[in-house]
């Protein structure tokens, strides 16, 4: 019951322009590389947040003309009638839950590529586009901007139609032509349109007039605004003129949603901004300046914090993009007082890399997240168990650990064995690396919910072989033993083992196990892997004090942080840290004397001091209890599964999902479980004279 857990407060209606927040939990608008490629996926996404009791459920940006063409990114769209029916879709699917529907309409100016259209990309003033590519956007004409608004006007008109209950003005990210012109970054103008800031701000006002004039009452306006850029003077700052620009439109929308830009600014992750509600200081002053509800961002995730911000009169709205991907019934949860199950975002930005390779949208913690329509999973619910009645999972690493929820979820008996003397595998191992402390909450979410469970045994301590599992007589072994760091230096750019003799070797799973290089020389780090251990990693020795030297042949640190929006934070903090980044550079030997590297395009050597090396290469499976169980006691198993980083090393987002898939085919035809895979959206040949 809403009141009974002292969260009350965040289960007040809102009253939004004309319609009405059935509470104050606002799913704002989020980017899950579905779009207008997958309707049908990003339908049942968003209905399932709108089932998990968020009050408000929005799309992702949505391109309103095919001059803001952001392909071959799967973002929404919204150019003609022909994209009603698709995003008619979703506004039934959040309907149906009880759900406002609302829709963010973009215009994305110089950060579309328009690489599918080829349309002119425009711009408040001359420029190139956002991305490397020799193209460049013109200045807007005057014709120009009457056009956009026409555009902006009649997508509003669309939404309307397509059933949408708010809809959006965006000027934010950096990634809209609204915002553009509101910075003098990016707008040198000299006419009505440039100069001054009410200048600057007469097309967002254009806009929003024109916006609330089409919808007549019958949809909210909203306003998605960046108040501040977060590069002190040289951009827009919360406390000059963000806040001028609230106070020049205090009125005009029926809604403020406020945060900072850019992408990276506003999604930071835990390992750089591990403050939950980091944006507070910038957006508190907005309910000071408007009467209209304001919604704001940060990563919540606390109850005691979202009504903290509310009853102190900072926000109406709790505004959540990760945790409402990371738990879509994180309101529901708060509701019925079942605060504990809730799945916190750990803020590693997995969500964010999909979006950025264009494919659907995954999540570290929620293994449902994007398999709502094409695998049919729900986060709260699970089929309940076959004929079988026992499982054993062996390893609890994120997958073991998911595997065996579910498959208690699902009612099984299970029994859970872990060689170490603590749960969690990787996610505790990484955990205590620098920056990581967060990604703890992987195991923790998932051990809590396990030791509630009657029909769960676990053991730590407790390294199996094969002998001790046959002998435990129960039929169905889930394996989930991981995988280690190879020491050899095998790996992408090798995959022969490396010649490496005469220095002491060290890999990531030492480091994590508190075994550190010694102090008396410099750390050579080879960074072959490029995701986002060698970075942690050298963090982690240079703030125990010593002296780091990274090589990678990447020609910058970490390059698979780009995804997560890290990168530049990565290797800034390295730099800062006094780490030595030597980029474009294989290793290619070792011995008494030092480190030989390799420069990765002419193979010119290069000596590095290096007194002891560091291997972040790839990774062995560990499959030696499957293997030996598979050759001597097959016949003793009804069911033998390799699951996790034992059967293919890869993110803890893969490792929970593998083991959420393991639980949730285990007892199903076969044949079922392989048309998951290939579920798709079809494109249709309407007017093609087919049947
Ligand atoms: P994943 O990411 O696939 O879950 P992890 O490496 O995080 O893999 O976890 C694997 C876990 O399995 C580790 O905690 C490890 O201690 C445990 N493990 C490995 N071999 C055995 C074994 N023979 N018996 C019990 N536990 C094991
Ligand atoms: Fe949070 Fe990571 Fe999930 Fe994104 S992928 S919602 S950052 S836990």
């Amino acid at each position: 019951m809403p009141g009974a857990n002292g969260y009350s407060i965040l289960f007040e209606p809102v009253k939004i322009g004309p319609v009405t927040a059935r509470n104050r939990f606002y799913q704002v608008p989020h980017c899950n590389g579905m779009g207008h490629v997958r309707p049908q996926a990003e339908a049942a996404m968003r209905g399932m947040k709108a089932e998990g009791g968020w009050a408000v459920v929005s799309t992702q940006e949505t391109e309103i003309h095919p001059t803001s063409d952001l392909g071959p990114y799967a973002e929404n769209r919204l150019w003609d009638e022909h994209d009603i029916p698709a995003l008619r879709l979703m506004t039934q699917q959040v309907h149906d839950h009880g759900a406002l529907a609302a829709i963010q309409l973009a215009h994305n100016g110089h950060h579309a590529t328009n690489h599918l259209t080829r349309a002119p990309v425009l711009a408040p003033s001359d420029g190139p586009i956002d991305t490397v590519f020799p193209k460049q956007a013109r200045a807007m004409d005057k014709q120009d901007i009457r056009n956009l608004r026409r555009w902006h006007r009649a997508a509003a008109r669309r939404a309307k139609e397509a059933g949408f209950d708010i809809v959006y003005v965006y000027a934010g990210h950096q990634m809209t032509l609204a915002q553009h012109f509101l910075l003098p970054q990016f707008n040198s103008r000299s006419d009505e349109y440039g100069g001054s800031l009410e200048n600057r701000v007469r097309l967002t006002r254009e806009l929003l007039e024109e916006t609330r004039e089409e919808l007549d009452g019958h949809c909210a306006v909203a306003f998605r605004f960046a108040v501040d850029q977060m590069m002190g003077a040289d951009g827009m700052q919360a406390h000059e003129e963000g806040r001028a620009v609230v106070e020049m439109l205090a009125e005009l929308p029926d809604l403020w949603d406020v945060n900072v830009s850019d992408w990276s600014n506003d999604s930071q992750t835990t390992r750089f901004q591990p403050q939950d509600g980091f944006q507070v200081p910038y957006i508190d002053f907005v309910k000071q300046v408007t009467s209209k509800p304001v919604v704001g961002v940060g990563r919540f995730t606390s109850p005691d914090l979202m009504a903290s911000l509310v009853s102190k009169g900072v926000l109406d709205l709790i505004g959540a993009a990760r945790p409402s991907i990371a738990d879509p019934f994180l309101p529901r949860k708060i509701e019925a007082g079942r605060i504990e199950e809730i799945r916190e975002c750990i803020g590693c930005n997995i969500c964010v890399s999909a979006d950025n390779l264009g494919v659907p949208i995954r999540c570290t913690q929620n293994p449902t997240m994007g398999e709502e329509w094409r695998r049919g999973w729900h986060p709260e619910k699970i089929a309940p168990k076959g004929k079988e009645t026992s499982a054993l999972v062996v390893g609890s690493g994120p997958a073991g650990l998911e595997c065996a929820l579910q498959l208690s979820n699902r009612g099984y008996d299970v029994t859970l064995a872990e060689a170490a003397p603590e749960f969690g595998g990787r996610a505790l191992r990484e955990s205590r690396l620098s920056g990581l402390a967060a990604w703890k909450r992987v195991a923790d979410n998932r051990l809590w919910q396990l030791q509630q469970r009657a029909n769960v045994q676990m053991f730590t301590d407790s390294p199996m072989n094969a002998a001790e599992v046959a002998d435990l007589e129960i039929p169905n072994v889930f394996i989930a033993t991981g995988s280690r760091w190879l020491r050899d230096g095998s790996g992408r750019s090798s995959r022969a083992p490396l010649a490496l003799a005469g220095l002491p070797v060290f890999t990531p799973d030492d480091i994590m196990a508190g075994k550190l290089p010694p102090a008396d020389g410099p750390v050579l780090i080879y960074d072959d892997d490029q995701a986002y251990i060698g970075g942690v990693l050298a963090h982690h020795l240079a703030a125990a004090g010593r002296k780091v030297i990274l090589a990678t042949p990447g020609a910058v640190v970490s390059a698979f942080t780009e995804l997560t929006l890290e990168q530049a934070r990565v290797q800034a903090s390295l730099i800062e840290a006094g780490v030595e980044i030597i980029p474009l550079h294989l290793l290619h030997s070792a011995d008494a004397d030092g480190a030989t590297l390799a420069c990765a395009y002419t193979g010119r050597p290069r000596a590095a001091a290096g007194a002891s090396l560091l291997m972040v290469t790839a990774r062995r499976r560990e499959t030696a209890l499957y293997d030996a169980l598979k050759a001597d006691h097959a016949d003793r198993f009804t069911t033998l599964e390799l699951l996790g980083d034992a059967a293919a090393p890869g993110l803890i987002a893969d490792a929970v999902f593998a083991g959420h898939m393991a639980a949730r085919n285990f007892e199903r035809d076969p044949a079922a479980a392989d048309a998951d895979w290939f579920r798709r959206e079809l494109i249709s040949l309407n007017g093609m004279g087919g049947e």
